[in-house]
């Protein structure tokens, strides 16, 4: 099993399309959404974790291709402004996947995006509004 994460551009006409829906029963993917902006009638952005057989994952990136889905692997990440960042790590404390840590000997703050879920917890934990989340 292979899991990708991608982040898909819709063109208008195709925002309202159940996409995910084709990617489960044509492909036999499992799909699961982390974030989404789409209004009907304007273009939107998904960021989907796929899981499933490489070559299924492969063949239901082309069908989303196809149907003029703009694909990219999902380069969404998390932004710190090290300048208001204290370290005090209540960011890491609501972070459940673990995809935030506080570096034992250095106390840097570590982000790991391959476990971050886009919750934004962290965004509305934080006192110093260091973090901002980037789609
Ligand atoms: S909550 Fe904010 S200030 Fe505290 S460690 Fe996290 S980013 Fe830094
Ligand atoms: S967005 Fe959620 S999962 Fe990602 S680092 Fe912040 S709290 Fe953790």
């Amino acid at each position: 099993m292979a899991r990708r994460r991608l982040d898909l551009t819709f063109p208008p006409r195709q925002a309202t399309k159940p996409i995910t829906y084709h990617l489960v029963k044509d492909f036999d993917l499992t799909p699961n959404i982390l974030r989404a902006q789409i209004q009907p009638g304007q273009e939107g952005r998904m960021l989907v974790e796929v899981v499933g057989p490489r070559e299924a994952i492969d063949a239901g990136v082309a069908f989303l291709e196809k149907e003029g889905v703009d694909v990219h692997p999902a380069a969404s990440d998390i932004c710190l402004d090290e300048d208001e960042c204290v370290t005090c790590g209540l960011c890491t404390a609501v972070c459940k996947p673990g995809a935030l840590t506080l570096d034992s000997e250095s106390k840097a703050l570590v982000f790991d995006k391959d476990k971050c879920v886009y919750c934004e917890a962290c965004v509305v934990a934080c006192p110093r509004r260091a973090i901002t989340l980037t789609f």
